[in-house]
């Protein structure tokens, strides 16, 4: 499809249909003049006019109704990039809004936004958008990005992929996050012609072969639709829409066969309010049958980019499945430019303070909500709670500084707040001339005094008596730090004792060579972060030195996995339990603390699934129930029971081979093995199957006779 080209006067006919008459027009002409000669006789790679770049960024803005300043940064966005002209002459031409507005984009077009790694590339989009003070700067970033990406077909391949695959880390994300979803799937599906352009044009074609019958299908059925809206009074516009090949995409890249992509027959219906949205949606699913579990109400429960709309799918008079979505035109502009539909030209008065005003308070909202999905993290969440919730007092420094902390702070805020220095080297706090404890309330007024010595180390307990999550969150980085320099210790010291253990010498050991082939091995970036992961065992030493010096699966490999591979069977209690006055129930051995012959049980009857036996030691029996009831093992049992013990150990040198060698002399029968790695010690959760509480106190006992193992006990969960 090709476009009309944007000329001058193209823009202004265009900026005059929604800009307030009053507004300074000239403005855009000026800007269009200064570039136009500045650029004057230069070509992009396209072989278009360099300036009309510029004039299709501006004519992008315009039709999402972009104020004037907005359009002029638009024109003149990369006038400091290029070094036509000075900030100071910008600002004096065209004022500091517009003049700020260009010096914006020119910030961030020099962040460099390389990167593969996920958490590199979200913090991109962070500093992206963190840095830019007026959302207005990112939109003409996305305005310049989306009119780059339209003519991606001049640059060389390589840097083809490059900007393509940049749009979709970054820019796409941000655009989402803004709402303006028609700026966006136009970047996602020409990022996905450049990016993957095999997929790509395969979508195409497979979409162009089933057009035809696809628009008829989707034809016939707005008409029914509307027919029957138009019957119940309901005013209505309806119009087919065809789904964004790169969502197409990403639903085959789910697994999805193109086939079964139901959306590709999709249809808007727009009304004027929101109770006719319901409205409709009951007359659809009152004649064709909706699809379970496709219905969405984002018009009750909007999502966080500002979206509205229902969502649902039926199965059409062909039988073709149609996926519906019913919005207001009001939901509809909001849908298609998110963010950018909230430039208002109603107000009277200053019309830019009022809508700088809105869109920075809707900036921080976007800001905030992005944080917390790119960290999903719950001290994040704790401390914007604490900021939108608090209530401030205001203490003093000895020399009269204010400082402004939340109601419950302690001395441990302030010595934190002062500087980490000071707190992680705090030995007392003098309040008002008095000595106070460190988890003394601060009021206001107080006037405070902090006590260092430079010796002095922070105490894991501040954490609690700190009120802030900023303050507990300063200490814990100071334990971070420590616990990290310990495990780092204690990693390399492993590392060296299995390589020794192994008869091989250290430094034919850390040849740069096999530094490299276990760090990529074991996804760590440092031999640092390499020992800190043995050290707190998240890595074995033995699984690193074999990546060098390869053994065969240990012994107790083996056993792990033979023990995985043996599936043990449902027991049948039958006869072996005897439930007074009743034959023929159901009987189960209960999952939590599953009881074994010799143990002293009671049974709990169940809702409609016979009678579970538990221990009588279970805390999940609670005895004020009535719907328990006596049970007993028969003096004679038949099977073996599975049941849980925990075994903790001080070590984990053998310690399967010296358990499985236990078992070997008693009839005691291993089911599976799960270790709990814990930071210190090692726990292994072991279900055996046994006949009787005698042979499995026995079994324990042989146990807690091994050497390293401290403690042995059954498991109740
Ligand atoms: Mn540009």
């Amino acid at each position: 499809m090709k476009r009309q080209k944007a000329t001058i006067d193209l823009l202004l006919k265009k900026a005059r249909s929604y800009l307030p008459v009053e507004s300074d027009f000239s403005l855009v002409e000026k800007s269009y003049k200064l570039v136009s000669e500045l650029h004057f006789g230069e070509k992009r790679l396209s072989g278009d006019d360099y300036v009309d770049h510029l004039l299709e960024t501006a004519y992008i803005l315009a039709e999402i109704n972009a104020d004037l300043s907005t359009l002029c940064a638009g024109l003149l966005h990369d006038m400091l990039e290029c070094n036509l002209m000075t900030y100071e002459e910008l600002e004096e031409s065209f004022g500091s809004e517009i003049a700020s507005l260009v010096k914006g984009v020119t910030t961030i077009n020099k962040l460099n936004v390389e990167g593969d790694n996920e958490a590199v590339i979200a913090n991109h989009r962070k500093i992206l958008v963190g840095i830019s003070e007026d959302v207005r700067v990112i939109i003409v970033k996305l305005a310049d990005r989306l009119h780059n990406m339209r003519t991606l077909f001049a640059i060389p391949l390589n840097k083809q992929k490059e900007k393509a695959k940049e749009t979709i880390d970054i820019l796409i994300p941000i655009a989402h996050r803004l709402g303006m979803s028609s700026i966006k799937s136009e970047l996602e599906d020409l990022s996905l012609r450049y990016y993957k352009p095999e997929v790509y044009f395969d979508i195409v074609e497979k979409l162009n072969a089933t057009k035809l019958q696809r628009d008829n299908s989707v034809k016939e059925m707005c008409e029914v639709i509307t027919n029957i809206l138009t019957s119940h009074n309901i005013k209505h516009k309806i119009k087919g829409r065809s789904k964004s090949i790169y969502s197409i995409y990403k639903k085959m890249a789910k697994g999805k066969k193109f086939s079964e992509i139901y959306d590709l027959y999709a249809m808007r219906v727009f009304v004027d309010s929101e109770q006719d949205c319901y409205q409709v949606l009951g007359i659809i699913h009152s004649k064709f049958k909706p699809m379970p579990k496709r219905f969405k109400d984002y018009v009750a429960m909007p999502k966080t980019n500002m979206y509205q709309s229902l969502h649902t799918t039926v199965f059409g008079s062909d039988s073709h499945l149609f996926e519906i979505q019913i919005r207001t035109y009001e939901m509809d502009k909001i849908a298609e430019n998110g963010i950018a539909s909230h430039w208002s030209y109603k107000e009277k008065g200053s019309v830019t303070a009022n809508l700088q005003n809105a869109m920075e308070q809707k900036l921080n909202l976007f800001k905030s909500v992005m944080e917390l999905k790119d960290q999903n993290d719950s001290e994040l969440l704790d401390s914007m709670k604490e900021s939108i919730l608090k209530e401030s007092i205001y203490v003093f420094t000895p020399k009269g500084d204010v400082i402004e902390l939340s109601q419950g702070s302690t001395p441990i805020d302030f010595a934190y707040r002062v500087h980490s220095s000071v707190g992680d080297t705090m030995i007392g706090a003098i309040v008002n001339d008095c000595i106070v404890s460190l988890d003394y309330e601060l009021k206001d007024n107080d006037i405070i005094r902090i006590n260092t010595n430079k010796n002095s180390t922070p105490s894991r307990e501040w954490i609690n008596m700190a009120k802030s999550s900023q303050t507990k969150n300063k200490i814990k980085s100071y334990f971070n730090k420590i616990d990290k320099e310990e495990y780092n210790k204690i990693g390399l010291d492993l590392i060296q004792k299995e390589v020794k253990k192994r008869k091989i010498s250290y430094s034919d050991f850390f040849t740069n060579e096999n530094v490299d082939k276990i760090l990529t091995e074991t996804k760590c970036k440092s031999l640092e972060e390499l020992y800190i992961n043995v050290g707190n065992n998240k890595l074995s030493t033995n699984a690193i030195v074999n990546i060098i010096d390869k053994v065969t699966d240990t012994k107790e490999e083996l056993i792990l996995k033979k023990i995985d591979n043996t599936t043990f069977k449902e027991t049948i209690v039958k006869d072996d339990i005897i439930v007074l006055g009743i034959d023929n129930i159901k009987i189960n051995v209960a999952s939590c603390c599953k009881p074994i012959p010799g143990d002293k049980i009671i049974g709990y009857i169940t809702k409609g699934n016979g009678i579970t036996v538990h221990r009588m030691s279970c805390p999940n029996v609670d005895d004020l129930d009535n719907r328990f009831i006596d049970v007993y093992w028969n003096e004679v049992t038949t099977k073996k029971y599975p049941t849980q013990i925990l075994v903790h150990s001080q070590d984990s040198k053998n310690i399967l081979l010296d358990i499985i060698a236990k078992t070997s002399k008693s009839d005691v029968t291993i089911v599976s093995i799960n270790t709990i790695n814990t930071n210190d010690n090692y726990m292994y959760e072991i279900t055996v199957s046994v006949s009787n509480k005698e042979l499995l106190e026995k079994f324990m006992l042989d146990l807690k006779n091994i050497k390293s193992i401290i403690d042995v006990n059954r498991v109740i969960k």
